[in-house]
């Protein structure tokens, strides 16, 4: 056994179909009295149908979260918390929405009790992220980690197919490279193999009926597990890539993931080799050629976008990209940095035709 850190992070989690019939038990043990209730214009009646059943415990909804936090709509929900005398946000909703719970708890530090209907994971995580004259800003800080968690499979129902595959893909992904993870542990191991298993399981059953409870659960509880796997150890080259790609060519965030996921892992492959055994058996995959094949397959099996062409992204821009992406590398159990600018182009060129990793 190796030398390792494990860090538990203090999160209380609800899990199960039905489970937001608890809410107002955790807002109580949360000791809040006034509740805003976050969510994009998308989910307000969701929003609304949470800030009803809290009655006058809740202060209001802001149902203006949108993808990537700008700093004008963080400032406004701040505004907005302190006017109406919040002294808690419930945010329900994806990645976005959860986005803006945390700019809200930085400045605050009011507490977060996060309703996730997507597969990103960031309920999980200490991680925030502002974006602010175009340029998405990162960083760390425990007061941003919600305090409670309410997964409800029935709430995700009605998220599209489409949005199901590519965000479960996103999930996975936080679980794969969680695999070989400099600073990880055998705890996180753990879970990131149970996490990719449980959605890998889950999507085909998804993609035939979009509301199977039971498939439901499963997805959801592979992002609880993939989400932690993100929230306890760093990430490496695939992120690296999603993060260039996502904010410099302004591509949707689960999609890029997707994508982006096989070519990574193919990359990383003969550098990480236990990681890619505990992908391959948790993906089912044992008689295709590796994991990045699995991977792959799982995407365009379930109908998701395998090539960075068909989501918007330009032949032209790939030489950028590349640039970009081996600039300020992040530690990768295979070495890039600017000298190995000819393979990630390769890498991305590969992502952008959509060839299928062997
Ligand atoms: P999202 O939150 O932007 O949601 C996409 C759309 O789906 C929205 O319109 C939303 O209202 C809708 N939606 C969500 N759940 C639904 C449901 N059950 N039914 C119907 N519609 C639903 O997308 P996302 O992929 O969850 O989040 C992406 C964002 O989260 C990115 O900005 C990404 O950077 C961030 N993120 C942050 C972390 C972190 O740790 N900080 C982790 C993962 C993702």
């Amino acid at each position: 056994m190796n030398e390792f850190i494990y860090n538990g992070q203090p999160s209380r989690v609800v899990f199960g179909a039905g489970a937001l019939k608890h809410l107002e038990r955790e807002i109580e043990l949360l000791g809040a009295r006034r509740a805003l209730v976050l969510s994009t214009p998308e989910q307000q009646s969701q929003a609304q149908m949470v800030a009803d059943r809290l009655g006058n415990r809740a202060a209001g909804i802001f149902p203006r979260a949108v993808m990537h936090v700008p700093m004008e709509t963080a400032r406004e929900a701040r505004e907005d918390a302190r006017r109406l005398g919040a002294d808690c946000a419930i945010a329900i909703g994806g990645g976005s929405t959860t986005g803006l719970g945390k700019a809200i708890a930085l400045e605050s530090g009011l507490p977060i009790l996060a309703i996730p209907t997507t597969y990103a994971g960031s309920e999980m995580t200490p991680i925030y992220g502002i974006t602010e004259a175009g340029l998405k800003k990162t960083g760390k800080d425990p007061r941003v980690l919600p305090r409670t968690v309410i997964y409800d499979p029935e709430l995700t129902l009605t998220l599209p197919v489409a949005m199901s595959v590519t965000s479960g893909m996103n999930a996975i992904a936080h679980a794969a490279e969680g695999l070989y993870a400099q600073d990880s542990n055998p705890v996180m191991d753990l879970m990131a193999e149970e996490g990719i298993r449980a959605i890998a399981r889950a999507l085909p059953v998804i993609r035939q009926q979009a509301d199977d409870v039971a498939a439901r659960g499963d997805a959801l509880y592979g992002a609880w597990l993939c989400g932690t796997v993100l929230g306890n150890v760093g990430m490496a080259l695939h992120h690296k890539l999603c993060h260039t790609l996502g904010g410099s060519f302004n591509l949707p965030h689960a999609e890029v993931h997707t994508i982006v996921l096989p070519h990574a892992i193919a990359f990383n492959s003969e550098a990480a080799p236990q990681a890619m055994d505990r992908m391959v058996r948790a993906l089912g995959a044992t008689n295709r050629a590796s994991a990045a094949a699995g991977l792959f397959d799982l995407a365009s099996d379930n109908g998701a976008p395998v090539a960075l062409k068909d989501i918007g992204m330009q032949a032209a821009d790939l030489d950028h990209a590349a640039d970009l992406a081996v600039r300020n590398p992040y530690w990768n159990p295979r070495r890039f940095g600017p000298a190995q600018h000819g393979e990630i182009r390769l890498l991305l060129q590969r992502a952008y035709e959509g060839v299928r990793p062997d």
